[in-house]
């Protein structure tokens, strides 16, 4: 039976725009449907904003260290408006890069709500349109527990947009979203405290790490509140918010920010008319090569919940496109080794094993690490101390993981994370040249383990 399309992507982001690219490249006929803004969470309310929002933090420290360098300045100002309003042209910019991506590609683009009706279907703007095959590339959306008073707290999808920036905010939650906003908010000048239910934030992360960042913020002046949760949330006469937490404990915030997860993005989407499966946290549950329990329909990215990253939906949307258009270039993901940082202030940069995991899975482990005071840091008062380890493999001499917090860790693992990949040894980082003088290069100096 013809169809209208070879593919129709439902969702935009990070990977629909990419298997749709791809797939047109490869001489298939594609239909995208988006229904708030082209790019997806990334590029509107996701990685791209929040780094230039991380940049306008980071001036913060930038200008108190200048003064031992010699600078002196008139007392900084700061103004939110014009940070925001600078950010929403950045990303109109990249609004209309992606429609000409999309345009330019050969792909016909649907803007409004799609709704699969029946397996081969999509519905949109009240037109219907058929295909060989859907792709489910919907993404995610904030999740905000339903405690008392909810309604009153805000998720990142709002934070992008305040109108001016709180005075005191209370962040909720342990994981990259929470740790990265407190610290936005924080060198912007707000008065932060970041509130997380466990012992320790970052949960996932390797120990050492976790801790360092945690002295780290606490040096800066960051409250952090662990093994705390709230209760309720009452609004004041004067808008302020009044926060209980479990413990009887109350606070007082003018903002309540929550990043306790995201769920899979599925309102609405029409999964009733069809076989497609959810998996037991009601994520669209696929097979290792994307495909739904309906065979026509497939689905990639953060609505699959497996890494919730962009690097990985873009990997997924080029092998989606391989596997249905150009079999013969298909290679699945590898989810092994996949580097991240966390664009807290300092930054984490991370990949491969943590300790914990290396332990846990068997390895014999031989840990290398060394905390130091960047040398831009000598002649200024900041005590700030940069964090490296190495997970090295006792047997073998691989390296099994790479972590660092400090200035600039996530540019610095990225070349990390070729050399993992490659398998690379702990004698291979010893016989590496370093650049000198560098932070980079204590990864290619550290020689006496801290324990075995
Ligand atoms: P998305 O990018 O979410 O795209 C899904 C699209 O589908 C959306 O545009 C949505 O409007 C559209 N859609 C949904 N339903 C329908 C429908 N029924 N009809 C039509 N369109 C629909 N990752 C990193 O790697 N680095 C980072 O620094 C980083 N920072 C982040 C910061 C924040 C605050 C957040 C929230 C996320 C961040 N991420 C980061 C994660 C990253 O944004 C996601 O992993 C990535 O965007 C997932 O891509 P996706 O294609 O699966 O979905
Ligand atoms: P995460 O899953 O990373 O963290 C969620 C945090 O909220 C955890 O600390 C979790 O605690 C806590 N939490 C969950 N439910 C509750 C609850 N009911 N009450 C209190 N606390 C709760 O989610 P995020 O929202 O931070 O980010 C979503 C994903 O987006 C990330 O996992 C990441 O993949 C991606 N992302 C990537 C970034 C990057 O690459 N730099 C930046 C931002 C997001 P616990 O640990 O105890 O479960």
């Amino acid at each position: 039976m013809a169809h209208d399309f070879d593919l129709y992507v439902i969702g935009a982001g990070s990977g629909g725009v990419r298997a749709a690219r791809f797939a047109a490249g490869f001489g298939a006929k594609v239909a995208v449907a988006e229904s708030r803004y082209l790019g997806g969470t990334c590029v509107n309310v996701g990685c791209v904003p929040k780094k230039l929002l991380v940049y306008g933090a980071h001036f913060a420290e930038d200008f108190e260290q200048a003064s031992g360098f010699g600078w002196s300045l008139d007392e900084a100002q700061f103004d939110w408006p014009t940070l925001i309003a600078n950010k929403d042209r950045e990303i109109n910019r990249l609004n209309g890069i992606y429609r000409n991506l999309l345009v330019n590609s050969g792909v016909t683009l649907h803007e409004g709500h799609a709704k699969i009706v029946d397996p081969h279907t999509v519905e949109i703007n009240g037109e219907r349109h058929t295909a060989k095959n859907i792709l489910i590339a919907t993404g995610g959306w904030p999740q905000i527990p339903e405690i008392p008073g909810h309604e009153h707290a805000i998720s990142s999808n709002q934070a992008f947009f305040l109108k001016a920036l709180p005075k005191r905010v209370l962040v909720v939650g342990g994981g990259y979203i929470a740790v990265e906003f407190a610290g936005i908010f924080h060198g912007l000048g707000a008065q932060t405290t970041l509130l997380y239910r466990g012992e320790l934030f970052l949960r996932g992360f390797d120990g050492s790490v976790r801790k360092h960042l945690q002295e780290e913020l606490t040096k800066r002046g960051m409250d952090l509140q662990f093994n705390a949760d709230i209760e309720r949330i009452d609004k004041q006469a004067d808008g302020s918010l009044k926060v209980t937490l479990k413990d009887g404990r109350q606070l007082e915030a003018d903002c309540v920010f929550y990043a306790t997860g995201r769920r899979p993005m599925l309102d609405n989407l029409g999964l009733e008319n069809t076989g497609v499966k959810l998996d037991k946290k009601g994520f669209v549950e696929v097979d290792d090569q994307y495909q739904t329990a309906e065979p026509s329909i497939l689905a990639l990215g953060d609505v699959i919940g497996r890494v919730q990253l962009t690097p990985v939906a873009l990997a997924e949307g080029m092998a989606v496109a391989r596997r249905l258009f150009k079999p013969e270039q298909y290679r699945p993901v590898d989810y092994k080794m996949i580097p991240t940082a966390v664009f807290s202030l300092p930054n984490i940069g991370t990949v491969g094993l943590t300790e914990e995991e290396a332990r846990d899975a068997g390895h014999e482990v031989v840990i290398y690490e060394s905390r130091f005071r960047p040398m831009k840091l000598t002649l200024t008062e900041c005590q700030e101390r940069t964090l490296m380890k190495l997970v090295v493999d006792a047997k073998t001499d691989k390296v099994l993981g790479c972590h660092m917090v400090g200035p600039e860790a996530g540019e610095i693992v990225q070349g990390l994370a070729i050399a993992l990949k490659a398998g690379a040894t702990k004698r291979d980082f010893d016989e590496t040249i370093g650049v000198h003088p560098t932070a980079a290069e204590e990864f290619v100096t550290m020689r006496t383990p801290v324990a075995g």
